[in-house]
């Protein structure tokens, strides 16, 4: 299923040009446009799907079952110290194109231009882990 506008399914189209890594009948990975660091690559299912909240499970192993094979290779191609793997969901998460990525971004020392910085917050103190655990465990469908 495509959506009408969606820049992400256009590429998947052939409407718009992608720099193409991989391709089979369920996913495309494709080079980033705004290289975060050099090889920064995108995965993306075939089929519309806006973020991982709205992702069916056979869709998310479609995508997810790629990221070993194509970050070794990056590994390969380039010599990256590491890598980042991330899927940003939603505006506030930093979620711009609303068609299901995962980034594959490689990672060459502290300041190559990736910034993973969060804090750790200590108000919530550990003997409230298990309230919390059991609060996302019961709504698990
Ligand atoms: P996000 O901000 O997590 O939604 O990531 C969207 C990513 O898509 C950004 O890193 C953009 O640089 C990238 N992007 C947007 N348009 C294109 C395009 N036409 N080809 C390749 N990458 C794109
Ligand atoms: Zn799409």
């Amino acid at each position: 299923m495509h959506e009408k506008d969606c820049i992400f399914c256009k590429i998947v189209a052939g409407e718009l040009p992608s720099a193409k890594v991989y391709e089979d009948d369920h996913v495309l990975a494709f080079m980033d446009i705004g290289q975060v660091t050099k090889g920064h690559t995108l995965i993306i299912p075939k089929t519309h799907t806006k973020n991982i909240y709205e992702t069916p499970p056979e869709v998310a192993q479609e995508v997810f079952a790629r990221v070993p094979r194509i970050a070794n290779a990056i590994k390969e191609a380039f010599q990256p110290a590491g890598l980042n793997v991330l899927s940003n969901t939603e505006a506030v998460a930093g979620q711009t194109v609303f068609h299901l990525h995962v980034h594959l971004i490689p990672r060459y020392g502290k300041n190559d231009g990736f910034h993973a910085t969060f804090e750790q917050h200590d108000n919530i103190a550990s003997e409230h882990l298990g309230e919390l655990a059991e609060k996302i465990s019961s709504k698990i469908q």
